[in-house]
């Protein structure tokens, strides 16, 4: 692309997906799985299973200092346990279960050996030893598992009914097949934090039914189909009234956010129904303009869903694990999906952008688009040219890696990482 050719592009708008409209469809368990044991700077899970050894599906095969648990997602025998790459591409312990089709576990029995039978564990118990994810249980993004129990009360809870990428609706649909196990979760929120404001965000189509549903226990926020009105940190913001940087875990200012994935995860688990061992995963690509979502276990590789969808991977030059926004590019389809694995977006060489960098033109495109105003352009100079304390003038620890900007520069400018780069330095 020449200069003349970058100045004229006109600036791209965000694809609108559709959802299929189709209820999540199960696929066949796969021939195995691959569970991380690790999860970089948050979590690391001690194995309580050897190569060799036969697990049934629900069963405990890893277990962090606090408690937390991760349990086999099928039936089978450990093949080996070794080091992978995951999604985000760090390099940690997993384990490797083939499939032989036992039955499963029951609940009483994982609690039994889990050291604390059901009927006399604590809330707090039953959810970690079920593996859930919960602002009570186990970290987020850029927090510890050891900082849980230091965070304020909660007083906000925000249940994510929209997921944020425009090509994901693992949560919408959820939303909509599970109202009666949403009364219970949200009940079972407002007993864990009784002083909480509860909301929980909609699609503008399920506002109403929504409303119905769920009248006098929470707040229905709905949000718009526009991928800028969906921007996690943005609604948060506008749903609680407190801007809450990517940099800080929401729990720092009292708040607890969470899916109605992660919701119905908590119901099974306080109603002994099941620990956390599937995933809703909406898959879509670059051509077409709907999806289908789909629930398989934890641990899958990403061809076998490609392959039980039969669209195969080979059809495609890049695999994102996410959406089109914020989606990580990965270097094989071998890398399994996890408990924070929402969707696979699928490009075909037409599609992958040009990743030929340019200078900036100071078109304004990236200043104009950002939904937080920032001085993009500059920023993205600033750390280029390894100047981070003038970067960090111009706030770029507010920057919630929309992507916004790097989607519209005419140059093709890595500007999101280069904020990540600058907030990632040490200061
Ligand atoms: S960085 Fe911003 S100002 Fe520079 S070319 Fe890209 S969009 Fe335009
Ligand atoms: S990713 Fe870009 S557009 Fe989005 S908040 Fe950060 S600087 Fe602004």
């Amino acid at each position: 692309m020449n200069l003349l050719q970058a100045i004229f592009k006109p600036i791209a708008h965000v694809p609108k997906y559709q959802s299929d409209g189709a209820a999540i469809r199960d696929i066949t368990d796969p021939e195995y799985v691959v569970i991380p044991l690790e999860y970089p700077g948050q979590i690391l899970f001690k194995p309580e299973v050897k190569a060799g050894d036969t697990v049934c599906q629900n069963q405990i095969i890893g277990r962090s200092s606090l408690g937390s648990c991760v349990h086999a997602s099928i039936s089978g025998v450990v093949k080996e346990i070794k080091t992978i790459w995951t999604v985000r591409s760090f390099n940690v312990p997993a384990v490797v279960i083939e499939r032989n089709d036992q039955p499963p576990m029951s609940m009483d029995e994982m609690f039994e050996r889990y050291g604390q039978p059901f009927e006399s564990a604590s809330t707090i118990q039953k959810l970690r030893a079920s593996g859930v994810i919960s602002s009570w249980t186990t970290p987020g993004r850029f927090h510890l598992e050891a900082d849980v129990d230091e965070y304020p009360e909660v007083k906000h809870i925000v249940i994510k009914g929209v997921n944020e990428e425009p090509t994901i609706f693992a949560n919408e649909k959820l939303l909509e097949e599970n109202p009666k196990m949403i009364v219970q979760g949200i009940r079972l929120l407002r007993d864990i934090a009784p002083r909480a404001v509860i909301s929980l965000t909609a699609p503008p189509r399920l506002v109403e039914w929504a409303k119905q549903q769920f009248p006098d226990l929470t707040r229905v926020v709905g949000i718009g189909d526009e991928y800028k009105d969906r921007i996690e940190r943005l609604v948060v913001s506008r749903v609680t009234g407190a801007y809450v940087p990517n940099t800080m875990p929401y729990r720092e200012k009292g708040i607890g956010v969470l899916s109605v994935e992660y919701l119905l995860t908590m119901v099974d688990a306080l109603e002994r129904t099941r620990p956390f061992i599937t995933k809703c995963v909406t898959v879509a690509s670059c051509h077409e303009s709907r999806s289908v979502t789909v629930r398989i276990p934890l641990g899958t590789p990403i061809k076998t869903i490609l392959d039980r969808l039969n669209w195969p991977s080979k059809d495609y030059a890049r695999i994102l694990v996410g959406g089109p926004m914020k989606g990580i590019a990965q270097y094989s389809d071998e890398t399994p999906l996890t408990k924070s694995s929402h969707g696979l977006f699928l490009m075909t060489d037409d599609c992958v952008p040009d990743e030929t960098v340019l200078t900036c033109i100071n078109c304004g495109c990236c200043t104009k688009v950002c939904p937080i105003n920032l001085q993009v352009h500059l920023i993205g100079r600033y750390v280029e040219y390894n100047m981070i304390e003038e970067a960090r003038r111009y706030h770029v620890e507010a920057c919630n890696e929309c992507g916004l900007c790097a989607y519209c520069c005419p140059s093709h400018r890595p500007l999101v990482q280069l904020i990540r780069m600058c907030n990632q330095s040490e200061k």
